[in-house]
């Protein structure tokens, strides 16, 4: 039975990629398993019944679907409160929510995990003090290199924050587009204690994009403060068509919901309109589903490894997110890439992507996402700018057997094109 054409050679790459694969499959696994659990639990101890899944509109007081959700959210997280709307716009709306609701004009932040993800510096308003950035606010920022090992150069932030008072210190757990490592939750608590021993006032914010039940403990558990994320991404499980969520203690939650809609009414508005279902179901499953993109990127690295690319993570090392970069080291493989990619998606199969000039970015870029939501990455995509090193960043896929179709398809597209 053979549904897709993958020529006999690439069969064979195949089968080697999944026995590499196995034995890290098996560590997948366990860690779902007990973040599902984690999740259930919740569930099970705010007593989730079908009221919980109803409909407000208006201005939505009192609705106990959406107030409960924050509260399963908070303890999945392991966090004191939290707040999980559909009405963030997108990851980089959830974040600017958070980094609005707790500075004020005057104060100072410190990113620790040098320059932030492309959507954020201009939240910032690091390059230039656009309209309506914390820089046109009178917030300012500053930020620390990693080390040489990729790490958060803990000398130096010690150093920094001796030498002035930080209101916040700011941490991307995820690479980004970038190609340094993922900080693990470890990296994140060794920050954590730092910043906790000479600024212990310093209030500890975690962009935990992409990181979502990737190990079993989360940012928050751990010495953060404050985290957020996007509900397109890990914690959305693919059910959620939008949103985000941000979690930490209980006073900055506030403040932060606070900033969300208004100082009088804080997060006791807010109409779900119908979305609370697709909120509760989409976290009931994002443990899970997080595994199944582990899968995708384990096996994704051990095939194009074995096809001699070089991939980061390679597939025996630990992860800290979901996303997997591939150096595939010329402008015809990444675009055969993606269109292989592409071809495989269970929408939009047969559109063929090609690069274009994105705004805000250099160089043209290439995407592939054949996604249910426009935009989900926790479904199977890809996307790279077309310059050395021809690297593409490929995350999600709802379940592995699908993924993995798209995956081969990737591949057999550059083997025809005698690429590999
Ligand atoms: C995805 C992402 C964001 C938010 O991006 P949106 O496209 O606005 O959802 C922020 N930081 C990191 C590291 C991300 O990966």
């Amino acid at each position: 039975m053979s549904f897709f054409e993958i020529s006999d050679r690439l069969k064979e790459f195949d089968k080697k990629a999944i026995n590499l694969s196995k034995p890290y499959f098996e560590g997948i696994e366990e860690i779902a398993e007990y973040n599902q659990q984690k999740v259930l639990s919740a569930f099970i101890e705010n007593r989730v019944s079908e009221a919980h899944l109803g409909i407000s509109t208006g201005y939505g007081y009192g609705d106990i679907g959406r107030d409960t959700l924050d509260k399963i959210v908070a303890r999945a997280f392991g966090a004191e409160d939290a707040l999980i709307r559909h009405s963030f716009a997108s990851g980089t709306h959830t974040l600017t929510v958070a980094l609005f609701g707790i500075l004020r004009p005057g104060d100072s932040v410190l990113s620790v995990t040098g320059r932030p993800y492309d959507t954020i510096t201009g939240v910032f308003g690091i390059d230039k003090k656009t309209d309506g950035s914390l820089a046109d606010f009178g917030v300012r920022y500053n930020q620390t290199e990693l080390n040489g090992e990729s790490l958060p150069d803990i000398d130096a932030i010690k150093k920094e924050l001796k030498n002035k008072y930080y209101k916040m210190v700011y941490i991307q757990r995820s690479r980004g587009y970038s190609l340094r490592p993922s900080l693990s939750v470890k990296d994140i608590k060794t920050v954590c204690d730092a910043v906790k021993e000479v600024s212990p006032e310093s209030i500890i914010m975690v962009d935990n994009c992409y990181g979502e039940f990737v190990e079993k403990t989360e940012p928050t558990e751990i010495g953060a403060d404050l985290m957020a994320g996007s509900l397109i991404k890990n914690p959305g499980g693919g059910i959620a068509p939008c949103g985000g969520y941000i979690a930490g203690k209980k006073k900055y939650i506030e403040m932060c919901a606070n900033r969300m809609t208004c100082s009088t009414v804080g997060r006791e508005v807010g109409a779900t309109l119908g979305h609370n279902r697709e909120l509760y179901m989409g976290f009931f499953n994002a443990p899970h589903i997080v595994g199944e993109a582990l899968k995708t990127a384990v096996y994704t690295s051990a095939l194009f490894e074995l096809l001699g690319y070089e991939c980061t993570p390679r597939y025996n090392e630990k992860r800290a997110d979901i996303i997997e970069a591939l150096i595939l080291e010329s402008d015809k493989a990444l675009i055969a890439f993606c269109k292989g990619l592409q071809s495989g998606s269970p929408i939009d199969s047969f559109v063929v992507p090609e690069p274009w000039d994105m705004p805000g970015y250099t160089d043209k870029v290439i995407m592939a996402a054949g996604a249910f939501t426009l935009g989900a990455s926790i479904e199977l995509s890809a996307d790279g700018p077309l310059r050395d090193p021809y690297a593409v960043w490929m995350q999600g896929g709802l379940n592995f057997h699908s993924a993995k179709v798209g995956i081969l398809l990737a591949a057999n597209t550059m083997m025809n094109e005698e690429i590999i």
